[in-house]
């Protein structure tokens, strides 16, 4: 991480006037959910075209929630880490009006983070294929269900939790929101994405075409690098904390 980007971002920050977050898997890495697409990640050991996608759903819910599974106590244990709560932070300070997520782990949320836009839905609930009855995920979860294809207590039809899969259309009314607020805002900071899923990963396009600033928060390159005005390599849970910081004294400076 260098001092001077973090200064450059601080700056950056100061200078908007509508800023918006764009965040994916590795924000919430340092929260103890690991990204899919790192080496030893969900994808590298389940094949997304058959356990991400609502085909492979549809043919076999079983298959599909017994590798669910093994994200769920990861979920539900998962605490905010410093670059969310840096994020709700600069939205105190009314420097984040939105934060726009790939995430379904409901951490932002958790952060208190107001006006969070989750693209792929949340974990947190349910829906029956069948009846579409909606169930929270806590009241699956007492129902004696873990890890078992959940049943609807209404018709007995199978539960598919509310995240978005390949194949499915994301939700029309956050999905169009989102796109207002990326193509409003004048500062993106792109949080721990990688890039690769649209069309989450066109929002920056959007930003863009506003003439807006965009800084890259990742531990590594991605293959939309040439898009950004500044990347600043480290994790998330360290650089974000030092931004809000930065941004702080800067205005500190400004008052005296
Ligand atoms: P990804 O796995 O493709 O990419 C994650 C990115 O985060 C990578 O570029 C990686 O280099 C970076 N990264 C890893 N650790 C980091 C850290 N500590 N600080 C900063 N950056 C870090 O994930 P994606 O592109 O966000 O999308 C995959 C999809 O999978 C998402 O759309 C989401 O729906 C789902 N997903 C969600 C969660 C979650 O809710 N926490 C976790 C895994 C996957």
């Amino acid at each position: 991480m260098s001092e001077a980007d973090i200064q450059k971002v601080a700056k950056m920050i100061r200078l908007a006037r509508k800023v918006v977050a764009l965040t994916g898997a590795g924000i919430s890495v340092e929260s103890g959910i690991p990204d899919f697409r790192s080496p030893g990640g969900l994808w590298t050991r389940y094949d997304p075209t058959i356990y991400g996608t609502f085909e492979g759903f549809v043919n076999d819910p079983s298959r599909f929630w017994s590798m669910a599974i093994e994200l769920h106590p990861l979920l539900e244990n998962a605490q905010p880490n410093p670059a969310h709560l840096a994020l709700s932070e600069l939205e105190r300070m009314g420097k984040c009006d939105a934060v726009i997520t790939q995430n379904i782990d409901d951490l932002h949320q958790a952060a208190g983070s107001s006006e969070v836009l989750e693209l792929h839905g949340t974990y947190r609930s349910g829906t029956c294929v069948n009846c579409s009855t909606r169930h929270e995920y806590d009241e699956m979860r007492q129902s004696g269900w873990y890890g078992e294809v959940p049943s609807c207590k209404n018709c007995g039809g199978t539960i598919k939790p509310d995240v978005v899969l390949f194949g499915e259309p994301l939700n029309a009314s956050v999905l169009n929101r989102a796109i207002a607020h990326a193509s409003t805002c004048d500062l993106m900071l792109v949080i721990g994405c990688g890039l690769e899923v649209f069309p989450a990963a066109s929002l920056p396009t959007y930003a863009r075409r506003n003439n807006a600033m965009i800084v890259f928060f990742n531990i590594t390159s991605t293959s939309f690098d040439e898009i950004a005005d500044v990347i600043v390599l480290g994790k998330a849970g360290e650089v974000m904390p030092e931004v809000v910081e930065a941004y702080r004294s800067l205005c500190k400076v400004a008052e005296n």
